[in-house]
């Protein structure tokens, strides 16, 4: 990581959101730190309203985005549905907790975007980000191995990474996104510490299997894939996705950008897509300036004239012309 991103990071640390959630406080607040101590009464009084405020804010932190690494390596999707039928072989209500094809994925972030600004700014994070990852990975590619089956509290089956560099690797560009979204103001990240997982299902998805008596995923289910190899992907392209949007046809998430990393795009189409996606973006700040420069008081006070006169000269020009039936309205 540059100096430079280092500096900014430590600067942004001190103001950003969460950036005190990972240190203290179980609830994810850490109260703001006593650094004058000859502060007046008033200026605890903001102080004091600021953490309350930020405290509200977090309390409602739902997470409904997120930045996903696709994988789509036949060879790994197609382990994971041979891993699945077993376990449905054993249970078929269990068919109904079963990630579907399309939508594996590894979860770099989540975070909070609320309005269309908010998914602007979190397109241009993520857009900024590229350099950084492009800068972590030094030229080479980034292989994901995945091997063997792990739960999140017997309520979510995942792959898991094998051991090695690469969880490293992953893991700082997964830091590196936190501080760059959080710079800018977003609500990102969580409390839980990052570890890299395949979902391939979780129960959560049929809530009614807990009625049914299945509270927990059995470890037997999965005993014959415990450190089974399904094959690697390499890190090609980060999306920034929507949680709660209606996934694609193809059954991914709806994403709303994308970068590419390193020079094996799968597709000119990825290229394709980021390129407009700059240009989307750029135009999408030519317009928001237009905006604000149209709801201006001068502005419309200027337009108004303009029109005036305009009206006034057309005015002038049909009464020359002798039709005395143009009227000022
Ligand atoms: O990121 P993904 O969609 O694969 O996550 C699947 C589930 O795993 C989510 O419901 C998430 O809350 C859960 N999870 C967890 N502990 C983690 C990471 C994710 O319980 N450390």
């Amino acid at each position: 990581m540059s100096e430079n991103f280092e500096a900014k990071t430590l600067d942004s640390l001190i103001n950003m959101p969460l950036a005190t959630i990972d240190i203290k406080d179980d609830c994810g607040i850490t109260d703001v730190p006593q650094i004058n101590s000859k502060r007046s009464n008033e200026s605890e009084w903001i102080k004091s309203d600021e953490v309350k405020k930020r405290k509200r804010k977090l309390k409602d932190y739902q997470p409904n985005y997120f930045l996903s690494i696709p994988i789509t390596n036949r060879e790994i999707t197609g382990g994971i549905k041979i891993l699945q039928n077993a376990i449905i072989q054993q249970d078929k209500r269990l068919a109904k907790a079963m990630v579907t094809d399309g939508s594996f994925h590894i979860t770099l972030l989540v975070m909070q975007l609320l309005t269309e600004d908010e998914v602007n700014i979190g397109i241009d994070a993520l857009l900024e980000l590229k350099p950084f990852v492009e800068e972590i990975l030094q030229g080479k590619h980034l292989i994901l191995p995945f091997q063997g089956i792990d739960t999140f509290g017997n309520q979510v089956g995942f792959v898991k990474l094998a051991e090695g560099d690469h969880i490293n690797t992953l893991l700082e560009i997964a830091e590196t996104a936190k501080y760059i979204f959080q710079e800018k103001g977003i609500l990102a990240g969580e409390n839980r510490s990052f570890k890299p997982h395949l979902t391939f299902m979780k129960l959560s998805k049929a809530p009614w299997l807990r009625k049914n008596g299945i509270k927990k995923i059995d470890p037997e289910l999965y005993e014959k894939f415990i450190n089974h190899r399904f094959g690697e992907e390499m890190l090609y392209r980060i999306d920034l996705c929507s949680m709660l949007k209606k996934k694609q046809n193809n059954g991914y998430y709806h994403c709303d950008s994308s970068i590419v990393i390193g020079k094996k795009p799968v597709g000119i189409q990825d290229l394709i897509n980021e390129a407009l996606q700059r240009e989307r973006m750029g135009l999408k700040s030519k317009v928001k300036e237009i905006k604000e420069l149209l709801l201006k008081p001068e502005t419309q006070a200027k337009i108004r004239r303009e029109l005036f006169e305009g009206r006034l000269n057309n005015y002038g020009n049909k009464a020359n012309d002798g039709d005395f039936s143009a009227t000022l309205t």
